[in-house]
Formats: C-alpha cells, structure tokens, sequence
C-alpha cells in the first residue's frame, strides 16, 4: 500500500514536526502493511494555521463555485473507487464487496448531495424586517474513527466546505492510509491549498491538540462516547461549537403483524455487516412472546450464512477484538443463552469474531446495555408493545432503529415513540440525505442533508 511520510497541509505533502511513526495493520493476516507520520502538537498547529489563511476567502467564494470544487472532489472519488475500495479493505478488513458498495459508494452519494445542496442552499433569508446571513463557523477540527474510514471523513468534510468553513481533519490512527487517499482526492479536484489539511496521529496527541486549539471555531467529532464527553467538556470551556456523534444501541423492534423471517433475516445482515462496527446497528432484537422460538429458529439458519473471512471480515484490531470477545463471555456469565457463535475466536490468524446470537437476554444484562462494537445480536422478549417500547427506550443511547408491522402506519406510531434518531420502517432504504444523529448520550448535533449543513452555519441578523 502507497503511504505519504508527510502531512496535508497548505495544499502540500510537508515533513512532520517529530520523528514518529504509526504502524498500519491488515487485521485480516495482521501484517503491517504501511507506515504513516504520527502527528504531534506542532503538526496540528501548522495546519490549523493554513486553515485560518485560507478562511476568508473560502468563505467568500460564491456558494456556486464552492460546489463545483465539492463536484469535481465527487469525480475524484468515483474515478478513483477501485483504489479506495482496496485500501479500505487493507486497513479495516472489510469484505471487497463491501468496501465497494458502501465504504467507496456511499461518498460519492453524500459528497454529490452537498456539491447540489450547496448550489441551491439558501444562505440568506427574511424574518419579518430582518435579513439572516448564514455565514461559515470558520475553522473546523474534524476527529473521526475508523468503522467508515471514508463515510465519516465526507459526511464533516463535504458540508464544511459547502458552508465556506476550511478543515483540519485528524482521521483515526487505524485507517489512516484511506484518509491519505482522500487529501490526495482533494488536491487532484483542484480545492483552493488550505481549504482542506490532514493531521494523522493519535488521539490523545494529535486529536487532543486538535480540539483544545485555540483557533478552532467548531469541533466535529465521531467515536467514543468516553473520548466525545472529554471533548465536548474541552470545547464547553473554550465556548466553542461541538458536534458529537456517538455510540448507539438500537432497537430493531419486531411487532407480532410483521413478516418475521424478513425481519429476523434483514436485522441479522443489519447487525453483521462491517463486522457488526456500525454505530447505528441493531444490535437489540425485540420479539413479542408467542414469536419468540420461531425467530430463534430464523436467526440461527440465517446467521449460519455470515461465514468469518468471506462475508464477515474481521474486527479492525486486536484490542476490538479481545473487547468484543469479553463481552460474549460476560454474556454467558450473566444467564444468556447461545443461539450462534461464541467467544473463542473462529481462526488463529486475523482479529475475527465467530457472529454470535444470543436469546434469553434481559434489558438490563450489560450485552443489552452497552455498545459492543462486533457482530453480536442480542434477542430479547416482550410482553405487549407497552412492554417493548420501554425496553426499546431502556438504554443511555438513542441513535437508530427499525420497527416492523404488516401495516406501515402501525410501525410509524411506534416510531413516533422512540427515543432515537433515525428509525427504518419495515427495512425503510438509507437516504444520504436525511439527518442522522442522536437522542440521549449518542451526541449532539445531526449530520447528512441541510441538517448537517446547518452544522457548520451561525446567523447574522441585519434589521432594517
Ligand atoms: P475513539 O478512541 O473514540 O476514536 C475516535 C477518534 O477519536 C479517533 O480518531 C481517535 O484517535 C480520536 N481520539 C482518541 N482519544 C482522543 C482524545 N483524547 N482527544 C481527541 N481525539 C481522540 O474510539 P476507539 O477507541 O477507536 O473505539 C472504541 C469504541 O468506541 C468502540 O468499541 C465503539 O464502541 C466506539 N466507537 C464508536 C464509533 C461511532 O461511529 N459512533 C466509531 C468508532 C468507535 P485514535 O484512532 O488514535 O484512537
Ligand atoms: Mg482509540
């Protein structure tokens, strides 16, 4: 795999500041593939200076330019997919195909909304005898994770720049050869140097220098939900703008009209795709009482299809990999049952987990609390839909799920009850542009759509 030793800053490849390296991974034969520059403090702070430069005349480029530089960025990516594609599968593990659909495809979706977005966005408007100016927050720090090494990078990056906001991104040190790739996709579209800067390193140096700057205006952070209390506290005390996208632990809520096999089969490929890394997974299955052993039956015969290796890659480390394979184990220590899969890992070599199923889970077991981050489903029973939806809410998270009824306005009353984000009616598509974010402790703000690019917009009121 090709790696630059240098960072993205100023619309060039510069030297770091210190002499450190990250070693990048192939969890599937864990080979050390590449090696990249681990930025430090003095790296952070070039970059952010090449990004306040570039600033006022970013913001004061006509919104129909900015989005022909977000079109011709879009081209990049989809004359460049193959390429993407690979490397995604290089340092996340995940299956080819995969890599292709989603990691590679679904930029190009979200970047192409924005490049439209914002040549027809309106970024003025009249409130009684008042004009609004929608004006760019100035300069962002984007800290993203590793599950969609690209999604998550274009989901901040696209709506900035369509705002008139310049970036310095500090992408996860797991996957940092994909966002390499695409600052090299941002210099070939021929984006103004400095609009853009990439930063690689680690999180608590690179990343932690990143959100306490002092000349960040906003800081967009997807990951953790330990890491984004820590960050929100730092910008919090600084009173600048942060937008957290968290962890989730969604419901896929199965109501007894439904077609269960078509719930049961599309909710488990939900939960153990990308290896089950997916913040908006359903990893809670709710199934009324009378259902209950059909759908085990249904989740073991359609789970034994998601074989490690060919469609399930691996976890992206080993120590996702030892967390994931300790919370199978306190599962069983805490009285739920197997229906699939199991703590040991299925082969010697790579960081894969054998996809597991469990039943006789309660709301309340720690595999039906917290975000596991792996291809386990848990499944669990409920009484009445009273019943359902308190377990359905029964958790710190709120960031997606799905509900299923032969009728669809059924399935949307339950909705209008849950406390989440994002909710999939009876295997409802993804629309790259409606908002996506959190209820509860799964963050704040909304990315995706206007709604994300309001994210890096503040009014100004003019009256006359
Ligand atoms: P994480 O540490 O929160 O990583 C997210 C990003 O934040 C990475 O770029 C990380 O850098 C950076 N970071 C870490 N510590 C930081 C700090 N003190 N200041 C600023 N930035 C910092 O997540 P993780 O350790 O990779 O994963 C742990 C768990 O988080 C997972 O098991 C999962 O439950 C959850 N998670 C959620 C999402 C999501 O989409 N909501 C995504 C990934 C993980 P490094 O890469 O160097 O750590
Ligand atoms: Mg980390």
């Amino acid at each position: 795999m090709k790696a630059h030793d240098g960072m993205y800053i100023g619309g060039q490849w510069r030297p770091a500041a210190g002499p450190d390296t990250i070693a990048v991974v192939n969890p599937a034969d864990e080979q050390v593939i590449a090696h990249v520059p681990a930025g430090t403090a003095e790296d952070v702070d070039a970059a952010v200076r090449a990004a306040r430069e570039a600033f006022p005349a970013w913001a004061a480029t006509p919104p129909a330019e900015r989005a022909a530089g977000i079109a011709a960025l879009r081209d990049v990516l989809v004359a460049r997919k193959d390429e993407i594609a690979e490397t995604v599968t290089a340092e996340l593990g995940a299956p080819l195909a995969l890599s292709r659909t989603v990691h590679a495809g679904v930029p190009v979706l979200v970047a192409g909304s924005y490049a439209e977005l914002a040549a027809s966005y309106s970024f003025e408007e009249r409130i009684g005898n008042s004009t609004v100016l929608l004006e760019p927050v100035g300069v962002v720090g984007a800290i993203t994770p590793w599950n969609y090494p690209l999604h998550q990078v274009v989901a901040k990056v696209a709506p900035a720049l369509a705002a008139g906001c310049t970036v310095v991104l500090k992408p996860a040190e797991d996957t940092p050869l994909t966002a390499q790739l695409f600052a090299e996709a941002i210099h070939e579209a021929g984006l103004p140097a400095g609009v853009f800067n990439l930063v690689t390193g680690l999180g608590p140096v690179a990343g932690q220098a990143l959100a306490a700057h002092e000349d960040v205006d906003l800081v967009s952070f997807t990951g953790s939900t330990a890491v984004g209390r820590q960050i929100g506290a730092t910008a919090g005390a600084a009173v600048k703008r942060v937008a957290l996208e968290l962890g989730g632990k969604s419901a896929n809520v199965i109501l007894p009209s439904a077609d269960l096999a078509k719930a049961v089969s599309v909710g488990i490929a939900n939960v153990m795709s990308n290896s089950g890394q997916t913040c908006s997974a359903w990893t809670r299955m709710l199934v009324h009482k009378n259902q209950y052993d059909e759908a085990l039956a249904l989740a073991a015969a359609a789970v034994a299809k998601y074989v490690p290796g060919e469609r399930v890659g691996p976890l992206v480390n080993a120590k996702q990999q030892q967390r994931v394979r300790g919370y199978i184990e306190k599962g069983l220590a805490e009285g739920a049952r197997l229906v699939a899969g199991g703590p040991e890992a299925p082969y010697e070599t790579g960081y894969y987990v054998s996809p597991t199923v469990f039943a006789d889970v309660t709301w309340d077991m720690t595999i039906a609390q917290e975000e596991i981050f792996g291809p386990v489903l848990s499944i669990l029973k409920y009484e009445d839909e009273e019943d359902a939806l308190r377990i359905a809410n029964g958790t710190v998270y709120g960031l997606a799920g799905a509900v299923w009824a032969a009728d669809e306005a059924e399935a949307v009353a339950f909705a209008r009850r849950m406390d989440t984000g994002q909710v999939d009616i009876n295997g409802g598509r993804f629309n790259p542009l409606a908002p996506f974010g959190g209820y509860k402790q799964s963050g704040v703000g909304r990315e995706l759509g206007p709604h994300g690019l309001s994210e890096y917009l503040q009014t100004k009121s003019l009256q006359f």
